[in-house]
């Protein structure tokens, strides 16, 4: 037993040394010039720009790095008792022997991340696949460093880069939504406010987009420019059980935030978007726990469990935000600030979670995993995929002609979040 566990162990060292590395390729000058040829190979389509490029690169990038590799294990299964530690270095033989076959033009079949042709799912969470790695050519060159297990990426925060990214948000000029806007905007996105509140301000260098309740529809078009869409807006009528409350609970928390996930995927349709479109879904922490507020826990958690639902068939990263009780205007008493929220999500994000979990309450770190996979299973297990038609026509406002102000979601965020 032991001996398996040191097996197991000497291939993740092995894969911690390669992307090491990587990581030297690009910011350790001597290596640079010969890793960047490895760059210099590929299309956008993953296809090779020149076999001579690409035998070169197998010289100056592959097979030195299957040594450097060599280098590290090798030592180590000599000084460690039993054949386990081994294992590694027959695993990089294995890459060692097909890199040297490539150099030669032979057993192409075997770069396994460069295959060429369109990107056809999501990227891996805890390996890397093509769609991964593609975003390290073709994304950001600083980022995606791994080359098959994700870890040194997660360890990094470059396991998802958001430089550049254009990010939409929802209920942007609530307390969270400003806060998100800032990091955002200092991780190097380029943030547009969806609004429905007329008199919100920001500063010049946010684009604002105004909104409605039930005409998410109009923004469809819209979605085909933006990488990521985070819905953020929301209401809490804060006890109110009359039946326009719960029509509105539903129809603002639950039915617009899926039509406009719908609408966002929708505009997944290229090869690129599946490496670089996500949706983020504030679906808190009422999702799982209690928040004091009925009606906004039920809305929130079937917002909750149909994104649930609709991750078995994403064609793109879809991403939950599950948060705790923050300080706001409105909840004075609140115990973490907007803003160390905001960064929470941001430092998650970077290192890849799927459920963005930022909170006070330990149960949430136990309760929302559980729930995931059963409902997950659940969900897997009764019903079936089927093929989705588009989202052409507005829906109704039901229960209410205000608009949904960034106040409101401003005011969900606090009294919900007991
Ligand atoms: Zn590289
Ligand atoms: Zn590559």
């Amino acid at each position: 037993m032991q001996q398996v566990l040191l097996a197991i162990a000497s291939i993740v060292i092995a894969e911690v040394v390669r992307d090491i590395f990587h990581v030297a390729g690009h910011f350790w000058e001597p290596l640079k010039k010969h890793h960047m040829v490895h760059h210099r190979v590929y299309r956008r389509d993953l296809s090779v720009i020149s076999m001579d490029t690409f035998k070169k690169a197998q010289w100056s990038h592959d097979i030195p790095e299957a040594f450097f590799m060599l280098a590290v294990c090798v030592p180590l299964a000599v000084v460690t008792p039993g054949l386990g530690m081994w294992v590694g270095c027959l695993y990089i033989l294995a890459f060692l022997i097909p890199a040297f076959a490539r150099a030669q033009g032979k057993m192409l079949y075997t770069d396994l991340t460069h295959e060429a042709g369109a990107l056809t799912t999501p990227p891996g969470h805890w390996t890397v696949n093509r769609t991964y790695h593609w975003r390290h050519h073709f994304d950001d060159v600083d980022a995606y460093f791994c080359g098959y297990l994700t870890i040194v990426d997660k360890i990094m925060g470059k396991a998802l880069s958001l430089k550049g990214k254009t990010i939409a948000i929802t209920g942007a000029s609530g307390t969270l939504g400003r806060a998100l806007t800032r990091e955002l905007t200092r991780a190097g996105a380029k943030v547009i406010a969806l609004t429905s509140n007329p008199n919100s301000e920001f500063t010049d260098a946010v684009k604002v987009v105004p909104w409605q309740i039930g005409e998410e529809a109009a923004l469809r078009d819209w979605f085909e420019s933006i990488d990521i869409l985070l819905l953020n807006h929301g209401v809490n009528d804060n006890g109110d059980r009359h039946f326009a409350a719960v029509q509105r609970a539903y129809e603002v928390n639950a039915f617009s935030c899926l039509r406009l996930a719908e609408l966002f995927l929708e505009t997944v349709n290229r090869s690129e978007h599946k490496a670089l479109k996500e949706l983020w879904v504030n679906t808190s922490e009422a999702e799982a726990n209690p928040a004091f507020s009925p009606l906004y826990e039920l809305s929130k958690r079937t917002l909750g469990d149909l994104i649930t639902m609709r991750r078995l068939d994403a064609p793109c990263v879809i991403r939950k935000l599950i948060l705790g009780p923050f300080k706001s205007s409105l909840n004075p008493v609140g115990i973490m600030s907007a803003q160390s929220v905001a960064r929470g999500i941001v430092f998650l994000a970077k290192r890849d979670f799927r459920n963005i979990i930022v909170t006070i309450n330990p149960l949430t770190f136990i309760t929302i995993p559980l729930k995931e996979i059963s409902q997950s299973l659940y969900f897997r297990l009764f019903t079936k995929a089927t093929k989705r038609s588009s989202i052409t026509t507005n829906s109704t406002n039901a229960g209410s002609t205000e608009p949904v102000t960034d106040s409101v979601t401003e005011r969900e965020q606090t009294h919900s979040q007991v």
